[in-house]
């Protein structure tokens, strides 16, 4: 019978629990032994109790449950060959012949490299006597299935990522919470929403909440004077009637002269040029944690099925395969060229090309 290991990496986000529990139920309803290495890539590299058999009664209550309690973290022993290496002899002493990695860009990025280095791995194994010539032979071949847990909703190749929704969910609630005292005291909220080089849980929350201005990284103010921009909204939104004023402004916002836009900034703006009484709320990880929501649970279950079928069906010569939502449809992607896509979009927002940002986003 196939033998799955399943497993988190990177940041935790809301559903990566809902992917291990599908996973472990489906695999096993289709005569697979699914495994989970605890602690991300550290676990596969340090092996032994790290990588634990699975049944039903391991993920019960999962679903429901934020973040991964198989666990996760950052491993640099991954990024080096000789970790690899201890990660291959680890699965081959397990038996395991396939992995089901849910994880952001940089864990998915380790998967493919995993991969393609496999064979060159075995050998090595072999040769230094950790394996045998069989066991070579056996094993040679791995399939690895990505899957996308992040919050930021930051990869090429897919409409949404698991956990980003839930994340807008947090975000909302924050909003909604801070919009009370707002109101009270007719103030101003600068609320700075995280998502790294990409703005979709500003823009996306900032719709859900009302809020009166975003500031993104994709598209920076067109304005020079951005600062008269904005205040000429609030004053706008002020003269008629409104009591209070929500900006939410993602972590990686820049200005047209690319220089990074700070919630400080703009309190110090709202304070000193409309005389608003203005707060700055950070969010932080508050808008990781949390329940996953019911579109959360339901997305991270789909795709994990999806992910063990892609695992039944996989080809020793067939790319790694990337499991994906396109307008409403499971789709497959090939995993390396969603992982690159996805950095060249950092990489081009990083370097300030918006344009080339704004085009690969675009077609993606
Ligand atoms: P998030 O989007 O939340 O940051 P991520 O998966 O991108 O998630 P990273 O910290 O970039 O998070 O990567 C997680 C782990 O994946 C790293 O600690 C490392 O072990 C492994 N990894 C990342 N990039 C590579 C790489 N190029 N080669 C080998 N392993 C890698």
């Amino acid at each position: 019978c196939r033998k799955i290991c399943v497993m988190t990496s990177g940041g935790d986000s809301s559903g990566m629990n809902a992917v291990v529990r599908a996973v472990v139920l489906y695999g096993t309803s289709k005569g697979c032994d699914v495994y989970a290495v605890y602690e991300g890539y550290q676990g596969l590299v340090d092996g032994g109790h790290q990588i634990r058999k699975m049944d039903s009664h391991s993920v019960r209550g999962f679903l429901s449950v934020g973040g991964t309690s198989i666990g996760t973290a950052r491993c640099m022993a991954f990024r080096e060959r000789p970790g690899r290496l201890k990660a291959a002899h680890n699965l081959v002493k397990t038996g395991v012949d396939s992995l089901i990695i849910c994880g952001g860009d940089g864990s998915l990025s380790g998967a493919n490299l995993f991969r393609s280095e496999w064979p060159s791995l075995l050998e090595e194994l072999r040769k230094t006597g950790e394996i045998s010539e069989e066991q070579e032979k056996l094993h040679k071949n791995m399939s690895i299935v990505g899957l996308v847990g992040s919050i930021d909703n930051d990869m090429s190749g897919t409409d949404i990522t698991i956990g980003a929704v839930t994340s807008v969910h947090r975000i909302c609630e924050a909003i909604d919470a801070v919009n009370t005292t707002a109101l009270s005291h007719s103030r101003a909220f600068v609320i700075e929403a995280m998502g790294r080089h990409c703005g979709w849980l500003t823009l996306a929350s900032g719709m859900a909440s009302g809020a009166d201005f975003i500031f993104i990284p994709e598209r920076p103010p067109a304005e020079d004077d951005w600062e008269s921009a904005m205040c000429n909204v609030v004053k706008r939104h002020r003269d008629l009637g409104k009591r209070k004023t929500i900006i939410v402004v993602a972590e990686g916002a820049l200005d047209k002269h690319l220089k990074p836009i700070k919630v400080n900034d703009i309190k110090d703006i709202l304070t000193d040029r409309l005389g608003l009484d203005t707060r700055v709320t950070v969010l932080g990880h508050t808008q990781r944690g949390g329940s996953p929501c019911a579109f959360d649970r339901i997305l991270a279950t789909t795709q994990a099925i999806a992910a063990v079928d892609a695992v039944l069906a996989a080809t020793p010569d067939s790319p790694s395969p990337l499991i994906c939502m396109n307008e409403n449809r499971t789709t497959i992607q090939p995993l390396m060229a969603s992982v690159e896509k996805t950095q060249q979009v950092a990489q081009a927002i990083e370097t300030k090309d918006f344009a080339k940002a704004i085009s690969l986003r675009d077609n993606q």
